[in-house]
């Protein structure tokens, strides 16, 4: 049997291979027309950036070391230029020589690639700095354009897997990288929200993003790239990976069938079809430069990656000696790093299901990769796409650190085996604290299936909450009031987990009322829906991956990083703090920095090192609201090092005596009207940056009552003082025109039209805004009441504390 292959790279070479193994006496013949066969394509981009630092590594095998251990007969340099399939022969030209022959088969396969696609822009021909990147003598030629040309800045037109793997090695060499990507996020596998992550940890980086905007012409020599948007780039050079073509011109000049977008169509065999869509049952194709069959639905598409290649490689081998193969389907299972990420996926994401129009529900989960105890644990954001019904999965998207590419591993494996989302929950998974945790993540994903599938709650999404909360949506946050006063969700309420349950007054009276619950990730607010559905409320949303994924789908690249410099640290104020705060989620690096800063004086130094991915974006952020300096932020070695000056000038034109940031409220009036007017104006003050104190005296701690009846220890008169005065701040009377209780009635009615908050929902926004409420003991003892019959979250102090902290502040009311 003589067989011939055109292309000796991974389809091409991994079938010669193949087929030595399994035909000991054929006679196989490699073309291969570049000089390299066999060799590392996706390794290219890392061997630019040095981390690859041997040329010879690239070269899995050499010609010669593949030629002896596996007795093929391999041209390199030689090109297949017409295939002539009723005679069996093939024209190859001897690019060495120039000279041309003709080579008969019984079986021929292509495995000819893909090529990058290069479009007509206006000025390309002009420049001599644009590059693409596919093979190795594209890759010595940036790399020795890069040494020669001392090159600083580069921009990379597209954002997909070949694009965003240039950007950052170029940005690893010191070269200033841009990103300009048509679309309005990169790596177009992933959901926007997943895809955000990736622009947050590029724009730490310092690689820059031009979103949305693409290529409309080259100008001075290249020097410029005008955007269509007409932004004006300069630039030192450019690589253009803006996707890839199959490389069919050999197939089209032997009138082989191509699909749409111009693949080879095949048989489930690998077989191509003639024009007539007869099968020529002795030529194959595989690889790039076929269509493929989705694993989602059965339709055609293409995946131009490396498995596939690999695998038809090996079966069509197979099948030419004669085995039964098995249907090959690619659901297009990927990973790749971005600096200190790995973004893997597989299957279809969201984009592609509505496409087709095929129902689907999204779930989010934010895990640590490992015991978080253990050193070094990172969160993996996690994405999963299936059919609630069925429970098939149609894809997932995983970003995070290490172990995230084993978790789309496992899915992607599930998938190909046809289990379901409801089966996730009992696979039994590697663990032990330096792994995992006993509940994988992947785990957790089938949890979080099962708690759907059985009417625990309802998904909300990112996109969809704001809409719900402007329209007068409840959306309650469980979180503490510290990582709710780290950033929240606009309109959100936040009534923390742990005092939830004293608290479900608060809550609409209707069981069936829409309430939507969030937390950082979703877990507690999963907590919260369960000791609600104990209550009886039965029509509950957990905003799935919670304000997380929300955060990450709110990104805005803003951060500036400052570049690694050489000459060390920043330049430092007074004294430096260092805290580690590596391993921790969101929020725990912001609240540990918080803490640290709390323990400096003003215009002292803390440099906190993390490795949650979000810290690099969240830090810029928190500083400007909190009055501190970020003085610099850099990346380095998977860790994230911010150096905070804290805060404190804003105080310089205060005068020494008068700490205008403070305001003091005495809450005395039990009245509805009075305590409405004090909350607003505390509220209000709190917007404005004030520390607010609120001390409820007398009538005023009315408002503080529970309002429901707490069983607590009194004697007689205490008793009746407590029967007769309103419970809590629902009850209060209004101060005039009170008429029985109508006009209150009335007040909260015209309220709640005009969409402002009640009492009690006023009470619990200006906590969550910060401002301190204080009971005063001493009215307590006088009148009887008890601090178990007071909400949470408010302080007991007596007139000393009000004293003190009345002593500087810049206002003070009485009410
Ligand atoms: C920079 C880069 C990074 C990548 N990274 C990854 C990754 O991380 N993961 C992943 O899964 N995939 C990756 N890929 C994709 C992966 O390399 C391809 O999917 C895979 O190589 C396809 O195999 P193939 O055999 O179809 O084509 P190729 O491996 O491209 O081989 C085709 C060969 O055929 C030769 N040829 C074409 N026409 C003729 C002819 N007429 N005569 C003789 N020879 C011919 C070509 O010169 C070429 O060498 C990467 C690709 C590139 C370029």
């Amino acid at each position: 049997m003589k067989i011939l292959i055109v292309g000796g790279v991974a389809g091409g070479a991994t079938a010669a291979a193949r087929l030595r193994r399994l035909f000991e006496d054929a006679q196989i013949v490699m073309f291969e027309k570049d000089e390299y066969i066999s060799y590392a394509n996706c390794g290219l981009p890392y061997y630019i950036g040095d981390v690859i630092k041997d040329k010879q590594k690239l070269q899995v095998q050499t010609v010669g070391g593949f030629s002896k251990r596996f007795n093929v007969d391999v041209r390199t340099k030689n090109e297949v230029t017409e295939i002539d399939r009723k005679n069996r022969e093939v024209t190859v030209k001897d690019l060495n020589t120039g000279k041309v022959y003709k080579e008969s088969y019984d079986k021929l396969i292509m495995s000819c690639g893909a090529k990058p696609v290069k479009p007509n822009i206006t000025g390309l021909n002009e420049t001599d700095n644009v590059f693409v990147l596919r093979n190795i003598p594209d890759t010595y030629q940036i790399k020795d354009y890069i040494v020669n040309n001392g090159v600083k800045k580069a921009v990379v037109i597209g954002g997909g897997f070949i694009g965003v793997e240039m950007a950052e090695n170029l940005k690893e060499s010191g070269i200033d990288v841009t990103i300009v990507e048509k679309l309005p996020q990169v790596l177009r596998q992933l959901d926007y929200e997943m895809a955000q992550l990736v622009h947050q940890e590029l724009s730490v980086n310092g690689v820059g993003l031009i979103l949305g905007d693409g290529i409309a012409a080259f100008a001075d020599k290249g020097k410029t790239v005008i955007t269509e948007n007409g932004k004006k780039i300069t630039t030192d050079m450019t690589v253009l990976a803006i996707g890839v073509t199959p490389e069919n011109t050999l197939a089209k000049g032997a009138s082989i069938k191509l699909g749409a977008r111009g693949h080879i169509e095949v048989t489930d065999n690998f077989n191509v079809y003639d024009e007539n869509g007869n099968v020529d049952d002795n030529v194959f194709a595989i690889g790039d430069m076929i269509e493929v069959t989705n694993a989602l639905d059965g339709s055609e598409y293409a995946v131009p990656l490396a498995w596939g290649a690999n695998r038809q490689g090996r079966i069509v081998a197979d099948y030419i000696n004669g085995k039964k193969i098995k249907k090959s389907t690619i659901a297009g299972t990927s990973v790749l790093k971005v600096f200190d990420l790995v973004v893997a996926s597989t299957g279809a994401n969201e984009t592609i299901l509505k496409q087709k129009n095929i129902a689907f529900t999204a779930i989010h989960a934010h895990r640590a990769n490992h015991a978080g105890y253990y050193p070094n644990s990172s969160n993996i954001a996690l994405k999963m796409l299936y059919d609630q019904k069925s429970g098939k999965i149609f894809g997932a998207q995983a970003i995070g650190r290490e172990g995230t590419e084993k978790r789309i591993d496992v899915l992607s494996t599930v998938m190909r085996l046809n289990g379901t989302a409801y089966d996730l929950s009992d696979l039994e998974l590697c663990y032990a604290p330096p792994f995992s945790s006993a509940k994988d993540p992947v785990n957790i994903l089938g949890y979080i299936a099962e708690d759907i599938s059985d009417g625990v709650y309802k998904t909300v999404h990112h996109d969809e909450i704001d809409e719900i909360v402007n329209k007068g949506g409840l959306l309650l946050d469980v979180r503490t009031p510290l990582e709710y006063d780290n950033g929240h969700i606009e309109g959100s309420v936040n009534l923390e987990l742990d005092n939830l349950r004293n608290n479900i007054d608060k809550l609409p009276k209707s069981k069936e009322a829409p309430l939507y619950i969030t937390c950082q990730v979703g877990q507690r607010a999963y907590y919260a829906i369960r000791i609600l559905n104990g209550l009886g409320y039965n029509n509950i949303y957990n905003l799935t991956g919670g304000y997380s994924t929300y955060k990450a789908y709110k990104y805005k690249p803003t951060v500036k990083m400052v570049e690694n410099k050489d000459g060390g640290d920043t330049q430092m104020g007074n004294n430096m703090k260092e805290i580690d705060v590596t391993g921790l989620q969101c929020p725990g690096p912001l609240m540990a920095t918080y803490k640290a800063l709390n323990e400096t004086a003003v215009g002292d130094t803390l440099k906190v090192i993390a490795t949650d991915s979000g810290f690099g974006a969240d830090i810029e952020n928190w500083c400007k609201t909190n009055g501190h300096t970020l003085l610099d932020m850099k990346a380095e070695k998977g860790k994230y090092i911010a150096t905070v000056q804290k805060g404190g000038k804003e105080k310089n034109n205060v005068s020494e005596n008068c700490d205008q940031k403070n305001a003091s409220i005495v809450v005395f009036s039990g009245n509805l009207d009075k305590v409405l007017a004090s909350m607003i104006i505390a509220q209000g003050a709190a917007a404005q940056g004030k520390d607010v104190t609120m001390f409820f005296t007398f009538w005023g701690l009315n408002a503080l009552r529970k309002n429901n009846r707490v069983k607590v220890k009194k004697n007689a008169v205490e008793k009746m003082f407590g029967a007769m005065m309103p419970r809590g701040a629902n009850r209060l009377p209004l101060s005039n025109m009170n008429m029985a209780g109508m006009g209150s009635a009335m007040i909260k009615g015209i309220m709640k039209k005009k969409h402002v908050d009640s009492l009690p929902e006023m009470i619990m926004k200006a906590q969550a805004a910060g401002v301190k409420m204080i009971a005063c003991t001493m009215s307590m003892d006088l009148m009887g009441i008890k601090k178990e019959e007071l909400i949470d979250g408010i302080g007991y102090a007596g007139v000393a504390t009000y004293i003190s902290h009345n002593e500087n502040v810049g206002t003070t009311l009485f009410i």
